[in-house]
């Protein structure tokens, strides 16, 4: 059994850390963490994030349980992030409170696994995150895969991903990464996503969105929600899974938002209903530290603020990490074309590297990151990149 295959940790690095602890390495690299770090390699919790859980501990709120779907402060707010302040999906909205991204998706596949019309079916992109598979099966729906990634150009398998949007039986249902595509960080442009709505209306397909990076893939939140909204905007009534592990840094504290967009406010009345039956005997009521910080963030103009600002401070550190690795390489005089690595956007960014290569390169150099070629970005410094593209180097040349 190999100590970093991706299999092992849900391609978030649980099995890495474990190979990365065991090395007595003083400069060893892992970059198999699914969590942003600073440039000094450490967790970062965001200053806004600080301030927000001080407001809500000096408010002194008693315990007790939230409603089945949460705190209403929290999901008022997520929606409005998520669609827009203006989007007309808010009144006809049935949202959730969810144990984060992961949660959030559960909740989707098991009232769609309940009350979707037809074959449950999902289509999930090749690859996608580990957990999507997993997730919906056990959910009760039937996954299949659509073409999505072309290793030959490392980027976007475009003509492929449509022609399987086509092909798939008539009203099936497609999940799609809302932004910052995980693991490969390749997305379709917004002309692209006009192409894909177009194709997912001629077949009556059902879309599904994970929005797990919003605002942290470009550094802004509305750039990041485009697809979301372009599709609420041309009539289909979507369902979205939100986390706020990254864009807040609220990991642990498993802050996220299942939606769906109704038809009017009666039917979003009628899900909502029916999604208090799904999640009561699940889990009663969520969790409502965490959902009480993000309530504080988005419902004060000034929090809100500061935190659109630290969540840009994080995107464009990856940005600059990225763009620096292409730089090392380049200087090294690498043959290979590396654009891929500042073209592709959010956290990992998929290096084409084989899974032997990326043996060698935890063997011999104790650069830890999952087998499919995938590095966190994040897990990038100031300090580490000129021995990481030296070790990419001297194993792929
Ligand atoms: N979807 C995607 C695409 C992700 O990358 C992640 C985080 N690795 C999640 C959902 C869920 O994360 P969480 O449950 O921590 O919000």
């Amino acid at each position: 059994l190999n100590r970093y295959d991706m299999s092992l940790d849900g391609g978030d690095g649980g099995g890495i850390t474990e190979a990365f602890k065991a090395d007595s390495f003083d400069k060893k690299i892992n970059l198999g963490v699914g969590a942003y770090r600073d440039d000094q390699g450490k967790p970062y919790v965001l200053p806004s994030v600080r301030k927000a859980e001080e407001k809500v501990i000096a408010s002194r709120l008693n315990k007790e349980y939230a409603g089945i779907t949460g705190v209403p402060e929290f999901t008022k707010a997520a929606a409005v992030l998520a669609y827009g302040k203006d989007s007309t999906a808010l009144n006809r909205l049935a949202i959730t409170q969810s144990i984060s991204g992961t949660g959030a998706l559960r909740i989707g596949g098991a009232f769609l696994a309940r009350h979707f019309p037809g074959a449950k079916t999902i289509y999930i992109p090749t690859p996608s995150w580990a957990n999507h598979a997993a997730v919906f099966k056990d959910s009760g729906l039937t996954v299949e895969k659509y073409s999505y990634y072309n290793k030959d150009t490392i980027g976007l398998d475009f003509e492929g991903m449509l022609a399987d949007i086509k092909a798939a039986p008539e009203g099936s249902i497609f999940l799609f990464h809302a932004c910052a595509h995980n693991p490969t960080g390749v997305d379709p442009t917004p002309e692209q996503w006009k192409q894909i709505e177009a194709a997912v209306k001629s077949r009556g397909h059902f879309s599904f969105f994970d929005m797990a990076y919003q605002g942290f893939a470009s550094g802004n939140i509305d750039t990041d929600a485009f697809a979301v909204r372009y599709f609420v905007e041309q009539g289909h009534n979507v369902a979205l899974a939100q986390s706020f592990a990254k864009n807040m840094g609220l990991y642990g504290e498993r802050v996220g938002a299942f939606s769906l967009v109704c038809a009017d406010a009666a039917e979003a009345k009628r899900v909502d209903s029916q999604v208090k039956i799904l999640v009561r005997p699940m889990y009663s009521n969520p969790p409502i530290h965490g959902a009480r910080i993000a309530a504080e963030i988005l419902n004060s103009p000034e929090l809100y603020g500061q935190w659109l600002g630290e969540v840009k401070g994080m995107a464009d550190r990856i940005i600059t990490m990225r763009a620096l690795l292409k730089e090392n390489l380049e200087k090294l005089g690498s043959k290979h074309d590396w654009s891929h690595i500042t073209s592709q956007i959010g956290m990992f960014a998929y290096t084409g590297l084989t899974p032997e290569e990326m043996d060698k390169l935890a063997k011999e150099f104790s650069v830890y990151a999952t087998r499919d070629g995938r590095i966190s970005v994040a897990g990038i410094t100031s300090e580490n990149v000129g021995r990481l593209a030296e070790s990419i180097f001297k194993v792929k040349g």
